[in-house]
């Protein structure tokens, strides 16, 4: 039997190929894979070969949301059984730096992060992939692989409502509703906020968010959003306010938006230098928190989506088949404003 993934041997190029399969070591388990997701990172890798001043390595594997079902298992692996379905946490870290040893493993300077520049990683667009068994978990019976795959970006939204304490009637406001807002949004809704507020600058956008969970949308291009936000909140702004955007004129923005005491997470890591207010941030004493992936997310994020306390399931994505991978970024990112997610199905 034979290996086959979609390599990129230059940018906006996916070329599929057949190597040998992978050698599981002891605590690795080996994963036919079923479900890809495409992210923000590996648009901007597909699109400019590079993420900044990150560049994508030659013959570069993209892919970092992905699950599948466990077909072989590793010497030393005890948790996991041959037919469990699991998702992979795509990050696997040193597991003895100052970092992985605190327990902030996302923090772990040698992580090796699946479809990252650095270290140079490739990511999970391919049939088969050996794996760390703990970083393989396993999905319930009542959530599908499609959602396992889903389990990646919605860690991001749920860490970062973890990172803003968001608690039982704390109101939040959400600004930018692509995917990693929309994740922010599902996650603070389960954890009980009060009135949420998102704005974003795409009708199509807001109107899903009020589908699924914002109280109040606000139009970025139409409407004044920090007028809307004080009227919203009888002028004291937002508890917990979430950047998610990723632009330095909405995170410049943010200070105008927090409640006095409150916070402000930058999950949108917008890039480049960002002038900030920090006079007037002082003055409310407010919080800005950064989120950096994750971590200790994913087995909340699955007992979230099985007990149906956040519905993944309505996200309804794209999904394109291995042959059409190419067909999938295209799709993606010409469509980027439109559909919340694409997803590659590995088998037929
Ligand atoms: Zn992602
Ligand atoms: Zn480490």
């Amino acid at each position: 039997m034979k290996n086959r993934m979609m390599r990129m041997p230059e940018k906006g190029r996916l070329v599929e190929v057949e190597e040998e399969m992978p050698q599981i070591k002891d605590h690795q388990v080996l994963v036919k894979m079923e479900y890809c997701g495409i992210c923000g990172s590996d648009m901007h890798f597909f699109q400019n070969g590079a993420i900044g001043t990150r560049k994508a390595p030659p013959d570069f594997i993209l892919g970092h949301e992905s699950a599948g079902t466990v077909v072989e298992l590793g010497k030393a692996v005890k948790k996991l059984q041959i037919g469990d379905r699991v998702a992979l946490e795509p990050g696997i870290p040193c597991g003895t730096c100052e970092f992985c040893r605190k327990g902030m493993y996302n923090l772990c300077p040698e992580v090796r992060f699946m479809a990252a520049a650095m270290p140079p990683t490739d990511g999970a667009l391919r049939q088969y992939m050996a794996y760390p068994e703990d970083w393989c978990f396993k999905l319930p019976e009542n959530v599908s692989t499609l959602e396992g795959c889903m389990m990646e970006p919605l860690a991001v939204g749920m860490y970062a409502a973890k990172r803003g304490e968001v608690e039982l009637g704390k109101t939040v406001c959400i600004i930018g509703v692509g995917t990693i807002g929309f994740m922010t949004m599902l996650a603070v809704k389960a954890m009980g906020a009060g009135k949420i507020i998102v704005s974003d600058a795409l009708p199509n956008r807001l109107e899903m968010a009020g589908k699924m969970g914002a109280d109040v949308t606000i139009n970025a291009k139409e409407e004044d959003v920090e007028a809307r936000i004080l009227e919203e909140t009888a002028g004291c702004g937002c508890d917990v306010v979430f950047e998610a955007a990723g632009s330095p004129y909405t995170l410049a923005a943010t200070w105008k938006y927090v409640k006095r005491g409150g916070v402000i997470v930058n999950v949108g890591n917008a890039g480049g230098e960002v002038p900030y207010m920090f006079g007037e941030l002082a003055r409310k004493e407010a919080d800005i928190r950064h989120v950096w992936r994750y971590r200790h997310i994913y087995p909340a994020a699955i007992e979230a989506v099985s007990r149906g306390v956040i519905p993944l399931k309505d996200i309804a994505p794209r999904i394109f088949p291995f042959a059409k991978s190419q067909e999938a970024f295209e799709f993606a990112f010409a469509k980027r404003n439109e559909v919340l997610k694409t997803v590659i199905r590995i088998f037929e």
